[in-house]
């Protein structure tokens, strides 16, 4: 099948190729014109392309003009002109698909071609690099070309202040990586005014080493997390409480007298309600204890939190209960499960909740992280509209990106003919004799003059390598995958005679190894010193050149690069990422793979037939076994394990995807809120849901007079949104009232209630208000329940056993959370503005400055947190055969300080 596959895409390709080629002979053909302009006349194209575009002219239409004017940019500004292939190369870009490129053909300034023609829009384009050394090296160098067209270049990068990065987003061209591109969208969704926003929408991305990006990371997303202030103190003050409070033998009922006490508890909605002289105790409570100022009421806008945790304080002490609700265990509240009755550990209630019962309980109170917001690359990356991508090796994954992003590959070809030699795998025994051939290549090597780059599968290898070589007294360099300023000036002499650099997977990607040593930063020093003239930069170029140029020669007679596999990554690709870095532009180079029966790739897929063959074939020690078979299935072998990561990261996609929506949804209210000046008509309509809610609680649609709780709705009401009326009154006196005309009657009132406090404060103190409260409340409530979905995830599994589709369960459930969740949000914010006192415009300003503060923000990815500590993340993830190794309870290998199970271990 996947033959046949191949033979479609195959035909489809060159079909493509076919095409673009002659998009291509029309920008060849339109050379002679603009070589004729003078450097001025490029920034003016620009701005007459920009005006046919806005006129309605198509970018496809403007394609053969633009791509034909970077060219002859590119050919003054770098003395560099655009090869046909790089032609091609951007044009699939442009149509949203998957340039695949080899190593060293240039893809840097092929997307320019893309890029220049994109931005032409006006609406930003996005140019997503693996680290920030090179986004900033990319907006440096191709901002030249990019400023020579009268384009403007920004880039993002961490720490940069919030001005710097709104910046960076209005050029034309913004460079960055995938991780800041990706956490400035969360940020954004964050922030409390529009302005402070920074993204200006998501258009066109491209996305180098995108098989990295979309797929080896895609199992672990971005996260904000953050701790909520802390308000320890404050919880344990107001612990005091409950007990000086009187709770109400029943419920008070209207034209009964009111029973005596301060609050009443109502079980079946987890609530407690404050009668009006509950409320005056309270405050005097309050007062004496020093947490309110004397004469101020609790319903003040400036209490709002005080009463959010007399409100907790008293569920705490009157709902949950130890040995029922939870249990207290080494100094922690540990929730018990009110269905299966297991221990919950790790589990907090959300809200303040756990801590208001830590409080009552006297444990250590926790100020625990929560997520702020998180999303993964892939969901991040469908958002933009248009999307394409590059790499030097998607084919072995063109299947998923076609899948699951939608993104075409196509495969561009060389420049020059490929002249590395790829030999045959050769497998040992054991491991110390893989390493004994392995140290005599690259000994051979280094005394031919050949340069040899040693590839290894982890930091440990190449320890173990360094440290071989050190025994031989061989020179050598290690590449550190987080130093990559320090990275590429390693690369830049990798390919000098001799030289031996040792890297593992990811390291130096992205910077292309020159054989004899690249020229190219002093190249750029004398192109861009301003002291020197034309004639004397050409001199001292040539002069470079005259040098290098009988280096080159030595190395590729001693038969270009050399790279030693030390090891087979269960995926193919990325071995053929080490392979792609020899034999560049037409390069002699050559690469050869040892393996020992040690592997853990072939221990685990392959080892017993290759193990056969070997013993069959009787070989003696240090003699190594080479076959086209044995490569073969070895291949076979990553095969599977492809196939089954792939699974892997589909399922946790269709996951996500839950999660995806209700975020999108979440986001686009924000938004809208953030927008508009005034949301009055959007609180008018939430009021009448939360108080149509509420009413129907008490009196159901459809119902008999006899079946109303009048007593109920009437006390409730009062409670919750300070609305005292009447009803029972109103029912007695009144004949034919229907409860249509009843609910009409609150709504009425609920309106003038807060149409009245909208006079006293002002409308548009008023309508700010209302805006802070309502995003501070959309975000507190996503925040919990961000942590009730991962609960829901990690639990699902269990419904395994009642022959339930997880999948199905988790979809349903979620749903049913997120209904949930705007309900409260729902029915906080009316709650809040129905109760709020505003004494004065003033104090409405005040809440309005109020964005929640959020202590010890951190910014998780397994790349972002070294790239910020300059530390080595270690491992990120986990080879998927390591797994079973791990006992659920151990903690988590990745270095996350937290058990397996609730880290890299819930995927499984
Ligand atoms: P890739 O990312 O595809 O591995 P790079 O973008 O790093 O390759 O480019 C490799 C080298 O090729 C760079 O030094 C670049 O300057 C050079 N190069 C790219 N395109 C051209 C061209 N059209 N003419 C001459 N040199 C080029």
């Amino acid at each position: 099948m996947v033959s046949l596959l191949k033979k479609l895409i195959g035909s489809r390709n060159d079909r493509l190729l076919k095409q673009y080629r002659k998009m291509v002979e029309r920008i060849n053909a339109l050379e002679p014109e603009i070589k004729q302009y003078t450097d001025e006349q490029f920034a003016a194209a620009t701005l007459e392309l920009r005006e046919a575009y806005q006129q309605g002219k198509s970018l496809d239409s403007l394609l053969p003009k633009a791509f034909a004017i970077v060219r002859e940019a590119s050919v003054r500004v770098f003395g560099m002109r655009h090869f046909d292939v790089q032609m091609l190369g951007s044009i699939a870009l442009h149509n949203g698909k998957i340039a695949e490129m080899r190593t060293g053909e240039g893809k840097t300034l092929m997307a320019t071609l893309a890029v220049y023609l994109n931005a032409l829009t006006g609406k930003g384009v996005h140019v997503i690099t693996v680290n920030d050394y090179l986004a900033r090296r990319d907006a440096e160098w191709m901002g030249r070309l990019y400023n020579f067209l009268g384009m403007s270049v920004g880039v993002v990068v961490p720490q940069q202040d919030n001005a710097e990065k709104i910046a960076a987003y209005q050029a034309d061209i913004t460079y960055g990586t995938n991780n800041e591109f990706g956490f400035d969208y969360l940020r954004d969704n964050m922030e409390y005014r529009a302005e402070d926003r920074r993204q200006r929408g998501l258009h066109f991305a491209i996305v180098d080493e995108v098989d990295s990006i979309l797929i080896d990371e895609a199992r672990t997303p971005l996260i904000i997390s953050g701790q909520a202030e802390d308000n320890t103190e404050l919880y344990i003050r107001m612990n005091v409480l409950p007990p000086m409070l009187t709770r109400m033998s029943e419920e008070p009922r209207p034209q009964e007298p009111e029973p005596e006490g301060d609050y009443w508890v109502d079980e079946k909605n987890q609530q407690v309600h404050i009668s009006e002289a509950g409320h005056v105790n309270a405050e005097r409570i309050l007062a004496e204890l020093g947490l309110l100022p004397e004469g101020e009421s609790l319903y003040d806008s400036r209490h709002i939190s005080l009463m959010h945790h007399l409100m907790l304080a008293l569920r705490a002490h009157n709902l949950f209960f130890r040995d029922q609700q939870y249990v207290v265990q080494d100094d922690e509240i540990v929730i018990v499960d009110e269905f299966t009755g297991r221990l919950m550990s790790g589990r907090r209630w959300s809200d303040g909740l756990h801590q208001a019962v830590e409080a009552k309980e006297g444990v250590r109170i926790q100020n625990e992280n929560q997520t702020l917001a998180s999303i993964t690359f892939q969901n991040f990356f469908r958002m933009y509209e248009k999307l394409a991508g590059m790499t030097g090796t998607a084919d072995t994954e063109a299947y998923e990106f076609q899948e699951i992003y939608s993104l075409e590959t196509v495969i561009i070809p060389t420049n020059r003919p490929m002249q590395r030699l790829d030999q045959n795998d050769q497998v040992f025994k054991t491991d110390a004799e893989k390493f004994h051939a392995i140290i005599n290549d690259i000994k051979d090597c280094h005394e031919r003059g050949q340069p040899v780059l040693v590839g290894t599968t982890s930091i440990e290898n190449s320890e173990l390598i360094s440290n071989r070589l050190k025994e031989y007294k061989l020179p050598h360099e290690v590449l550190n995958a987080k130093q990559h300023a320090r990275e590429a000036d390693i690369v830049a002499e990798a390919g000098k005679p001799g030289h031996i650099t040792i890297a593992t997977n990811m390291a130096g990607r992205g910077t292309d190894i020159v054989l004899g040593g690249s020229i190219a930063r002093q190249v750029a020093e004398i192109q861009t010193n301003p002291d020197l003239s034309e004639q004397e930069k050409q001199q001292q170029l040539e002069a470079i050149r005259a040098e290098w140029l009988p280096v080159n020669e030595q190395v590729k007679q001693a038969g270009g690069l050399r790279i030693i596999g030390t090891e087979r990554h269960e995926s193919r690709r990325i071995d053929n990422q080490l392979r792609g870095r020899a034999g560049r532009q037409g390069d002699p180079g050559s690469s050869r793979f040892y393996l020992s029966l040690d592997d853990s790739l072939m221990r685990i897929f392959a080892g017993d037939r290759v193990r056969a063959i070997m013993e069959r074939l009787r070989l003696p020690e240090n003699e190594p076994i080479e076959a086209r078979m044995v490569t073969r299935s070895i291949e076979s072998a990553q095969r599977k394990v492809e196939a089954r990561n792939f699974d892997i990261r589909k399922q946790l996609l269709e996951y996500d995807d839950v999660a995806n929506d209700q975020r999108k949804v979440i986001y686009a209210q924000r938004n809208e809120v953030l927008e508009s000046s005034d949301i009055s008509e959007t609180i008018a309509s939430l009021r009448v849901a939360a108080i149509t809610r509420m009413f129907r609680d008490f009196v159901p649609e459809e119902s008999m007079e006899e079946q109303w709780d009048i007593a109920g709705l009437t006390a409730t009401l009062e409670s919750t949104y300070q609305i005292s009326m009447p009803l029972a009154e109103i029912l007695e006196n009144e004949t034919n009232v229907t409860e249509e005309d009843l609910l009409e009657r609150v709504l009425e009132q609920s309106r003038v209630q807060l149409e009245e406090k909208i006079q006293t404060v002002g409308q548009p103190n008023w309508s700010n208000f209302e805006r802070a409260i309502m995003l501070q409340s959309i975000d507190m409530q996503w925040r919990s329940h961000l942590l009730s979905l991962d609960h829901l995830r990690q639990g699902i599994h269990l419904r395994g056993y009642a022959q339930k589709d997880p999948k199905q369960e988790y979809k349903r459930e979620a749903f049913a959370l997120f209904s949930d969740l705007l309900d409260r949000i729902c029915d906080e914010v009316v709650r809040v503005l129905m109760t709020v006192r505003i004494q004065s415009p003033e104090a409405a300003e005040q809440i309005e400055q109020e964005k929640p503060v959020m202590e010890n923000v951190r910014f998780h990815h397994s790349d972002y947190d070294a790239a910020l500590s300059g530390e080595d993340p270690g491992i990120d993830e986990l080879p998927v055969d390591e797994v079973p190794r791990v006992g659920r309870n151990d903690a988590c290998p990745c270095g996350s300080g937290k058990k397996y199970k609730h880290c890299h271990g819930r995927i499984n």
